[in-house]
């Protein structure tokens, strides 16, 4: 393909600079963990990790996949792929990407960073287009947090703000969809229903992961009525 891009290490942008506050480090992942003892011991129920990391790079329609195609609101060159560390449901530090508006992106490493701080859980961060066809459903099943997604409000003909780069959907499978129907998605979220549960990344009103984007000036889909989307997060 003519579009096809070949990663080179000048392309990739660094954010240490504009988000000092919110980086503890911005290292290449060839950087190990600083040797020594650490300059003070973490209270003994908090695990020490690594430090936060994030990395921006231009996304081109290849690697994009069939999350975007042509007459979609935004093009390639105005989207970036952020490689984003987390805290996967294991407690270990996990390395995810999401595809977000380059006018979005220091508001999302921000997000991310401010997760990761207080130690809330993401399963997984896949880029939609790693799913067959892009499809929202094996997306939101496989509990992937996404960012960029091509597709419209259904009912509606309107984008969605995911078709702007503009919205995040936090562990969709334990954070479902619910629309005024009681219909839900995905199919397999019956068990999350019950919004009383307390598992790891279960998102309530009021809590540090939910305040994280809202204390931010993101709207929460928790906060719907019709429908309510606990997963969605977005600033348009
Ligand atoms: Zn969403």
């Amino acid at each position: 393909m003519r579009t096809r891009h070949h990663p080179h290490p000048a392309r990739r942008a660094c954010l240490a600079v504009a988000l000092a506050a919110v980086l503890a480090q911005c290292s290449s992942p060839a950087s190990p963990p600083a040797g020594g003892p650490p300059p003070a011991s973490p209270p003994p129920t908090v695990p020490a990790r690594s430090p936060f990391t994030a990395e921006v790079v231009p996304v081109t329609a290849a690697e994009l996949g069939p999350s975007w195609r042509p007459g979609c609101p935004v093009g390639p060159a105005e989207l970036r792929r952020v490689r984003l560390t987390h805290v996967g449901m294991d407690g270990a530090t996990h390395v995810g990407e999401l595809d977000v508006h380059q006018d979005r992106v220091r508001q999302v490493v921000d997000v991310f960073g401010q997760l990761y701080a207080i130690g809330y859980p993401v399963e997984r961060m896949r880029p939609a287009g790693t799913y067959p066809g892009a499809e929202d459903e094996l997306s939101m099943r496989d509990n992937n947090t996404s960012a960029f997604s091509c597709r419209d409000i259904p009912g509606s003909g309107r984008w969605s703000q995911h078709a702007l780069g503009r919205a995040v959907d936090v562990n969709p499978l334990i954070n479902p969809y619910v629309d005024d129907t009681g219909a839900f998605q995905p199919a397999n979220a019956a068990p999350y229903l019950d919004r009383a549960r307390r598992d790891p990344g279960v998102l309530h009103d009021g809590d540090p992961a939910v305040r994280a984007f809202t204390d931010r000036g993101w709207t929460w889909g928790g906060h719907w009525t019709t429908p309510i989307d606990y997963q969605h997060f977005e600033m348009p």
